[in-house]
């Protein structure tokens, strides 16, 4: 069955969802977008994703024409209209078509798209038996530069680290900042336990404020571990009693080798098992439902 695509206020086939390329978003990475799950019938953390795709607007001054209700229901209708219970949903807005040069004053209208889908990003063998990752010569883009803070179209700085994962045959890479220190992977936040610490780099570090990061600290904290954001090195990792990634798109994955480094004797330690398994129950009864009988779920 073809998907059902949201573009700028219709629900139209994926063939019939087409952009022009003097669309600035084609031309030079000029938009925003966001990556939000539902699983069980239930949009996880709905709000916050709106409220950051507004951040990310306000930040490269991007009228968003929209407001946040109306962005949610476009978001509930793309998902419905594909039949989903479990979804992957990619928002994106584009400063839209303009002419061949920079200036985003000439493109008048943004365009609006939303895509409801289905992801698996790693295996399940992964989940349970953990990841083996490197640190990359690419560093993340500055807190002063291109702020990875926004969720911007431009992945560029990502997508150069993740060439280096796959040269060195591995699904990920950690990044680090120009100073050195930790930031963050691609597409995931990374995070260490060191004895009752669960430790992840501050967002001065140079890095996306992940939604499922605040999900981590948050059941971290429930099973009696201490915060920290804090800046650390390669040392930290490679000595790290655990490690772990979020995100969006891989949950919540345990990291068991970095850099030819074995973590945790190799195996998820106890409490990232514990986290990946909060987690997944969480998800289940945390969000906005996207049918009305999916409203009980919720706790
Ligand atoms: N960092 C980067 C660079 C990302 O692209 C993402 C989202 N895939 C994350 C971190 C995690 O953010 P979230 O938990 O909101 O998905």
């Amino acid at each position: 069955m073809s998907r059902m695509v949201y573009l700028n206020g219709e629900i139209v086939p994926e063939e019939m969802a087409k952009v022009s390329v003097f669309d600035h978003g084609y031309l030079y990475g000029d938009g925003i977008f966001e990556g939000i799950r539902a699983y069980n019938g239930l949009v996880f953390k709905l709000d916050e994703h709106i409220k950051r795709l507004f951040q990310s607007a306000k930040t490269i001054m991007l009228n968003l024409d929209l407001s946040k209700e109306e962005i949610k229901e476009a978001i509930i209708k793309t998902v419905r209209a594909n039949k989903l219970k479990d979804a992957y949903i990619r928002v994106v807005v584009s400063r839209g078509i303009g002419d061949l040069g920079l200036d985003p004053d000439k493109c008048k209208k943004p365009n609006f798209v939303i895509i409801a889908s289905e992801i698996a990003l790693y295996d399940q063998e992964l989940y349970a038996n953990g990841l083996k990752v490197m640190t990359v010569p690419t560093r993340r883009n500055g807190a002063e530069m291109v702020n990875p803070r926004i969720k911007s179209l431009n992945y560029l700085n990502n997508i150069m680290a993740r060439i280096e994962a796959n040269l060195m045959g591995v699904p990920e890479a950690i990044m680090l900042n120009n100073e050195g220190y930790v930031a963050e992977c691609t597409g995931d936040n990374i995070f260490i336990i060191e004895g009752k610490n669960l430790i992840t780099p501050p967002r001065y570090a140079g890095l996306l404020k992940g939604i499922k990061r605040e999900v981590a600290m948050e059941i971290g904290e429930s099973l009696g571990l201490k915060i920290k954001e804090e800046l650390f090195t390669r040392y930290d990792l490679y000595n790290a009693d655990e490690c772990f990634l979020t995100g969006t798109a891989a949950e919540v994955i345990p990291v068991v080798e970095i850099d030819g480094r074995v973590i945790a004797e190799g195996k998820p330690g106890q409490y990232t098992q514990k986290i990946v398994k909060e987690f997944r129950d969480y998800v289940n009864s945390h969000g906005v439902p996207v049918y009305p009988e999916d409203q009980e779920k919720v706790s």
